[in-house]
C-alpha cells in the first residue's frame, strides 16, 4: 500500500509556504552542479522549471516529443492567467483567490497547496513582465484585467487571445538563455517511454528518438514530469492532438500512484461537433462570457430559426435566469450542464440541436463593434475560419466539449509523487483544482509550480542524495525498462492487424464521452467498463501498425498513446463508478439536488483517491488521502 504523506506544514494557512521555506533542506551552491535533474515536458510547467533549475546551478536535461518546447499544447491557451494583484481596486487579495479555487474546485482541494498557489500568483506577473510577455494594458499604461468564471472581480491578466503563447514565449527564452549558457541539454523529438526506479527511487527515463527510432536511457539523481493532461482519452477534445498521458501513465505502472482521474472538465463555449471525420475540438475562450450572452430560444419550436429572427422576448437568458450573482460567468462544470440541460429540453441550435448562442449584439450596441474586434479579434476570426459565420453579425453557437484533466499523479506539497525522487508538475498532477478548475488558473497553476514551487522543494529530496551517486544506465534496472520498451515496440508492429490506430481511439473516445462525460451514471459508467477491456483486446488483435521501428514513425508514435489510454480511460470509469456523489467536474445523475446541482457526500468522499498499480489485470488499489479543511467551511456550492 502507497504511502501517501502530504507533508502539509503546520501553523496558520497564510504561514504555512513561508514557514516551510525556512524549514526544508537547502543544497548548498557548490553542490548543485553535482546533481543532474530531468525535466521531462516543455510546456509552461516543464520549461518555467528547467529553466529556474538551470539557473539556480543544477544539470539539467530536458526532454519533449515535439519538435521545439514552443511547440507544447500550452501555446493554445487564449483567454488569460489569474493573479490577486487587485490592481482593479475591486475588493481582490490572496485569501479570495484561494477562497475561489477552493470552493470553485467544490471542496476537493488541499487548503494549503491552493493557498500557497495563491500566493505565488503574484510574483508570476512580476516575473513575466520582467521577461517581456506583453501583457494587455489600459490606456495610461497598467496591465488591464478581465473576469473569468467563477469569480466576482477582475483579476485576469490576458495578451489578447494567446495568453498561453506570449507566456511559452517569455518560459522558452529562459529556457534558451539557459540552453545557450550549457546548463540545460535539450532533447527535442525525444518521446519518454518508462521511468526508471533505481533501490525504490525515481532515477531516470528511457527514450525514444522520434526521428531515428533510436531507445536510449538518460540517469539523473530526480525525474520532474511536466507532460501535461490526459484529456485526449476521450479522443475528441479542444487539447492539441499530440497531447498524450504516457509519460504519467507508465510512471503509475511504476508505482507512482494516480489521483482522481475522473475529475475532468468540460468546458461550455467550443465550437459544437459537426460531423465524424473530426480530430479535435476548438475552444472559444472563456473571456468572451465577459461582455457575450448565452441564451437558447425559449420555444422548441423557434430551435431551428435564424437566431436574429428571434425576437428578445422569446430568446431564454438561461444562465442570467438561473444564476443571477454570477450570470454568463458562472463556473465551467455549471455552465456546461446547464447548456446540456436546455439542449436535452429540445431547445438547442443548430442542425444537431447540440449547441447553444453566445450573442455579442448586446456588447456591441454597448461598447461598438472596434472595441469588441479590439479584446476578441482573434477569436472572431478562428470561429470565422471555421464555421464561416460572422460573430458580429449572428450569434455563434457553442457547445460544452473536453478541456482539461484535473485529475493526474497525486503529490505531496513538495510536488513529490509517493515515489521518491519523482516530481510532478503543471497539468500532470492533481494538485490544485479539486473537482473543477477556475478558468486562467491552470497556467497560473503550471508556472506556480515551474518558477515557484519546485525550485525550493527539489532541493529538500536532492539534500538527501549523495552527489554523484546516480546510477549508471548500464545497471539492470535500465537494460529491463529498455527491454520493456523494445518488446511494446515490437508487438505493435507484428500485430499486422486491419484497422488503424485512430479506428480505437476514436471508439474509446465515443464510449468515455457517452458513459464518462458530462454526466455520468452508475449504468453508463458499468457499460463503459464492459465496453473498454473488450475493446483493448481488439486493438491487441486487430491494429495495424505499417511501417518499422527504426525511422519516423507516427503511426507506431500514436498506437503506444492508444494504447495507454485504453488502460487509463477504464481506470477513470472506475474511479467515476467508486465516487458515489458528485462533485465538481464528476456529475453523477443519482447525486444531485431538485434544482440540479451537485450533491457531495463529505461523510464518505472529502478525499482524494490514489490508484495504486497492482500488476497487468489486476484491479488496482484505491487509497486515500483525507481531505481536512481547518481554514473554509465546507458548504453547498452556491453561485446564485
Ligand atoms: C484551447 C485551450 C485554451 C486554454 N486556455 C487557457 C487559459 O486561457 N488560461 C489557463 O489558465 N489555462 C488555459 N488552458 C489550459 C492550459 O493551457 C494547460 O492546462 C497548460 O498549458 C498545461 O501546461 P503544461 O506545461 O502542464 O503542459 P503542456 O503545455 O501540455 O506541455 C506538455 C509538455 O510535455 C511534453 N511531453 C508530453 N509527454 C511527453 C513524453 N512522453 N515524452 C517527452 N515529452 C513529453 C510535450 O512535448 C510538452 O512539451 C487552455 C487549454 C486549451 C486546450
Amino acid at each position: 500500500m502507497a504511502q501517501l504523506d502530504s507533508k502539509i506544514p503546520s501553523g496558520p494557512l497564510a504561514d504555512k509556504w513561508r514557514k516551510h521555506k525556512t524549514e526544508i533542506k537547502l543544497v548548498n551552491p557548490a553542490n548543485k552542479r553535482k546533481y543532474e535533474i530531468i525535466v521531462v515536458g516543455a510546456g509552461l510547467a516543464g520549461s518555467s522549471a528547467a529553466a529556474t533549475l538551470a539557473e539556480l546551478g543544477y544539470r539539467v536535461k530536458n526532454f519533449v516529443f515535439h519538435d521545439s518546447p514552443r511547440r507544447a499544447h500550452s501555446i493554445a491557451a487564449q483567454g488569460g492567467i489569474n493573479a490577486a494583484k487587485n490592481y482593479q481596486n475591486d475588493g481582490d487579495s490572496v485569501y479570495r483567490l484561494f477562497y475561489d479555487t477552493i470552493k470553485g474546485g467544490d471542496y476537493r482541494a488541499r487548503e494549503a497547496n491552493v493557498h500557497r498557489l495563491a500566493e505565488v500568483s503574484v510574483n508570476i506577473i512580476d516575473q513575466c513582465v520582467a521577461q517581456g510577455v506583453p501583457f494587455a494594458r489600459e490606456y495610461g499604461g497598467l496591465l488591464a484585467n478581465r473576469s473569468f468564471g467563477g469569480a466576482q472581480v477582475s483579476r485576469t491578466f490576458y495578451a489578447r487571445g494567446q495568453t498561453g503563447q506570449q507566456l511559452l514565449l517569455g518560459a522558452y527564452s529562459a529556457l534558451s538563455r539557459m540552453v545557450g549558457a550549457g546548463a540545460v541539454e535539450l532533447h527535442t523529438h525525444s518521446e519518454m517511454l518508462d521511468l526508471v526506479i533505481v533501490g525504490g527511487q525515481a532515477k531516470g527515463i528511457v527514450v525514444r528518438d522520434l526521428v531515428t527510432g533510436k531507445i536510449t536511457s538518460h540517469s539523473a539523481d530526480a525525474v520532474v514530469l511536466a507532460t501535461g493532461g490526459y484529456g485526449n482519452v476521450f479522443n475528441l477534445s479542444t487539447y492539441a492532438r499530440g497531447s498524450n498521458a504516457t509519460a504519467i501513465w507508465r510512471a503509475y505502472k511504476r508505482g507512482a500512484c494516480m489521483a482522481n482521474p475522473c475529475y475532468t472538465q468540460i468546458h461550455p463555449t467550443c465550437i459544437p461537433v459537426s460531423g465524424d471525420y473530426q480530430s479535435k475540438l476548438t475552444l472559444m475562450s472563456e473571456s468572451l462570457r465577459n461582455d457575450g450572452r448565452i441564451w437558447v430560444p425559449k420555444k422548441k419550436e423557434d430551435a431551428k430559426k435564424d437566431p436574429n429572427s428571434i425576437p428578445e422576448a422569446d430568446r431564454d437568458y438561461y444562465l442570467e435566469r438561473m444564476y443571477p450573482s454570477f450570470g454568463n460567468l458562472a463556473p465551467r462544470d455549471i455552465a456546461s450542464r446547464a447548456a446540456k440541460r436546455v439542449c436535452d429540453e429540445g431547445r438547442g441550435a443548430g442542425e444537431s440541436g447540440l449547441g447553444v448562442y453566445l450573442d455579442f449584439s448586446d456588447a456591441i450596441k454597448r461598447l461598438g463593434e472596434p472595441a469588441v474586434r479590439e479584446r476578441y479579434g482573434n477569436l472572431f476570426d478562428i470561429y470565422h475560419e471555421i464555421t464561416a459565420e460572422s460573430g458580429y453579425q449572428t450569434p455563434m453557437r457553442i457547445y460544452p466539449a473536453m478541456h482539461y484533466t484535473m485529475g493526474g499523479l497525486w503529490v505531496d506539497y513538495n510536488l513529490m509523487s509517493n515515489v521518491p525522487g519523482l516530481f510532478v508538475l503543471g497539468e500532470a498532477n492533481f494538485s490544485d483544482h479539486g473537482a473543477n478548475r477556475l478558468g486562467a488558473s491552470a497556467l497560473m497553476q503550471g508556472l506556480a509550480d515551474g518558477y515557484f514551487v519546485i525550485p525550493y522543494t527539489i532541493g529538500d529530496y536532492l539534500a538527501g542524495q549523495k552527489p554523484g551517486s546516480r546510477p549508471s544506465t548500464d545497471s539492470a534496472e535500465f537494460k529491463a525498462a529498455e527491454a520493456n520498451v523494445i518488446g511494446m515496440t515490437k508487438r505493435f508492429l507484428d500485430t499486422k492487424g486491419r484497422q488503424p490506430v485512430s479506428h480505437f481511439h476514436k471508439r474509446l473516445g465515443k464510449i468515455m464521452w457517452d458513459g464518462c462525460g458530462m454526466a455520468r451514471t452508475e449504468a453508463t459508467l458499468k457499460k463503459a467498463l464492459r465496453e473498454i477491456p473488450a475493446l483493448r483486446e481488439e486493438f491487441w488483435s486487430n491494429v495495424l501498425v505499417p511501417g518499422s521501428a527504426d525511422t519516423l514513425n507516427q503511426s507506431l508514435e500514436q498506437a503506444g498513446r492508444v494504447a495507454d489510454f485504453l488502460e487509463l480511460g477504464e481506470l477513470l470509469c472506475l474511479d467515476a463508478l467508486t465516487r458515489e456523489e458528485s462533485c465538481g467536474g464528476h456529475f453523477r445523475e443519482e447525486y444531485q439536488y431538485p434544482d440540479g446541482e451537485c450533491k457531495r457526500d463529505d461523510e464518505k468522499f472529502a478525499h482524494v483517491a490514489a490508484w495504486e498499480f497492482q500488476g497487468e489485470g489486476k484491479t488496482p488499489l484505491r487509497n486515500t488521502e483525507p481531505l481536512n479543511y481547518e481554514f473554509v467551511k465546507m458548504s453547498v456550492r452556491n453561485y446564485k
